[in-house]
């Protein structure tokens, strides 16, 4: 390809939009695989943990960077190459080689190789398509054990990305600021490059074929990840048109962000609250721009992570004011600090525990770590003067964990005012109801509080014995479950019942499927990632909750997710709205 002709190269659509600038290839350096006879099997296997142990660092950290833009799919990818290194049968194979006399760098790649193969063979698409990510992370470890960098392509200016697949971890180390785009000759629509595409909201092509890879660096072309069309020199009526395009579909873009601007009021004049889910400083402005009245959901466990030593109190004190300060006059509902499970903190030196998500997590951590949550609420309570502060605390499971938590938030309450320090005084109290137990406890609990947040990511997960980190039986975990809807319900009616107000900040909030089912059943809150934040307003502003109701009735009723799934997508067609 000369770069002078125009050619419009055909693909598979992967994330939509539109992009047009100047390529750049990236490819993946061969790292050349020394092979050695070794005496010190023993100490060969600590090199290859200690490696596998650092790809795992890398691993989280890119995790945590893709979960604050975006929702826990993406970042579940970053997860899942974590599960990788995890895995018994692929350690043991390069154990047993090293054992043979065999380095550890040869050991490593025999045995991912063979796993890759392995996935490759399996007949399903998706499957055999991840073998993907089992190189990727065999890469990754093996950069380590060889001590070179396996990072990408360094980006200079603003840039198509091309390439033959990318792995996640070229896509994730790529400078955002300066992607325009994708265009990639392998991979389906189901492809990691399309699933982080849409993450960082940039257009994707996939499956172009080999032709793609002759695209000289530097040549102009226009990306369509909606059509799946990449035009690789255009000639200068087709950007002119293209940029129209562009244009056009920037002003739609703002003209959703703008109607997103206006409260959320139902076409039956009810008014419901669209907020948003924040991990720090970082997100809290998308939220505003997206049209968010509040946050329903700060993920406080930022401040904790990515450090050597807990927070001091004027570090909290200093992160909560910048938060509250960009939501100044709104709600703002903090969420007391939520590790263990799968969220660790290294420099706590958390037991171990053979089943984590059921172990010590979240509200349980009062019963040995109270001086944490003392602290944390002595930050809060001092921040939130003048704010719009609501705290509540996740995990809780029964009726004592509240009124002991409450008991801290009191006595840190009593100190600050006995050493005459500021100290929010409206200051509501609520719980997320995430655990099935809450949910059947309800009624009493609500006497408890002033709010109810449904966490529905872990209630789906208790309620359906899913593990949410395992994508073995993800398909087995919707939260569009009867099962996990007939909870909703009862959460909502018991709260109401005690005139308490009700959120949901899963990521069920966010799904305009649901929309019409938790408005029919009366949730006054929805919190959600801030992207979804005009799309829910847009249903929202079309369904009528009078309509809803039945509709709600209806669904508790069916068999599974499935039958609610396609209930919900006939009901908001018949109401003119098309996902
Ligand atoms: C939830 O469980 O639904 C929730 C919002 O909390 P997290 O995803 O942080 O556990
Ligand atoms: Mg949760």
């Amino acid at each position: 390809m000369t770069g002078k002709v125009s050619t419009t190269l055909n693909g598979i659509p992967a994330a939509p939009g539109l992009a047009h600038g100047r390529t750049i290839i990236v490819t993946q350096e061969k790292l050349e695989i020394p092979h050695y006879e070794i005496e010190d099997a023993e100490g060969e296997m600590e090199r290859l943990m200690a490696a596998c142990e650092q790809g795992k660092e890398e691993l989280y950290a890119f995790k945590e960077e893709v979960s604050g833009r975006s929702k826990s799919d993406e970042a579940q990818i970053f997860e899942a190459h974590r599960m990788i290194l995890e895995d018994v049968a692929l350690l043991d194979r390069a154990k047993e080689a090293i054992q043979g006399g065999v380095n550890a760098e040869k050991a490593w790649t025999d045995s991912i190789e063979y796993f890759a193969q392995m996935m490759e063979q399996i007949p399903d698409e998706t499957l055999s398509s991840r073998a993907v990510d089992i190189r990727d992370v065999g890469r990754r470890v093996l950069g380590h054990l060889l001590g070179v960098s396996v990072g990408g392509t360094v980006l200079t200016h603003p840039s198509i990305i091309l390439g033959d697949e990318l792995t996640p971890s070229d896509t994730v180390s790529l400078d955002k600021d300066l992607v325009l785009g994708f265009a990639t000759a392998q991979g389906g629509p189901t492809s990691h490059t399309a699933i982080l595409a849409k993450a960082f909201g940039l257009p994707a092509v996939v499956g172009l074929g080999a032709e793609i890879l002759s695209v000289p660096n530097g040549t102009l072309v226009l990306v369509d990840g909606t059509l799946g069309t990449v035009v690789v020199s255009p000639d200068e009526s087709a950007l002119a048109s293209f940029i129209e395009k562009e244009k056009a579909a920037e002003k739609e873009q703002a003209e959703a962000r703008n109607a997103a601007q206006a409260p959320a009021v139902t076409a039956d004049g009810e008014r419901v609250e669209v907020v948003a889910n924040i991990g720090g400083v970082a997100d809290a402005p998308l939220g505003i721009k997206n049209g968010a009245e509040g946050v329903g959901l700060f993920r406080t466990e930022f401040l904790y992570l990515d450090r050597n030593t807990l927070p001091s109190e004027e570090e909290q004190i200093e992160a909560y004011q910048a938060v509250f300060h960009i939501y100044q006059g709104l709600p703002i509902v903090v969420r007391t600090l939520d590790i263990g499970g799968d969220k660790a903190i290294p420099y706590l030196d958390l037991p171990k525990e053979l089943n984590p998500f059921l172990g010590w997590r979240g509200v349980r951590m009062l019963d040995g770590a109270e001086e944490i949550f003392l602290q944390q609420f002595r930050a809060l309570l001092q921040a939130g003067v003048g704010a719009d502060l609501r705290i509540m605390v996740p995990m809780v499971s029964n009726l004592a964990e509240i009124r002991a938590v409450k008991a801290v938030m009191e006595k840190a309450k009593g100190q600050l005012k006995a050493e005459g320090r500021p100290c929010a005084e409206q200051v509501q109290f609520g719980i997320m109801v995430e655990v099935p137990s809450a949910a059947l406890l309800a009624d009493r609990l609500a006497k408890e509080v002033d709010f109810f947040s449904i966490g529905t990511n872990d209630l789906t997960q208790y309620t359906t014995a899913v593990d949410r980190t395992n994508s073995k039986v993800a398909h087995l975990a919707n939260p569009l479950n009867p099962a996990v809807l007939a909870l909703i319900k009862r959460t909502i009616d018991c709260a109401h019942a005690e005139g308490k107000w009700v959120g949901l900040c899963g990521e069920l909030a966010g799904e305009p499927l649901a929309s019409p089912i938790l408005l029919g059943l009366g949730l006054d809150e929805y919190s959600m990632s801030p992207a979804r934040i005009p799309l829910i307003k847009r249903v929202m502003k079309s369904l009528s909750k009078a309509d809803c109701q039945p509709l709600a009735d209806q669904v508790l009723g069916l068999n599974d997710p499935d039958e609610v799934m396609k209930a919900s997508e006939a009901f908001l067609k018949k109401q003119g709205i098309e996902l």
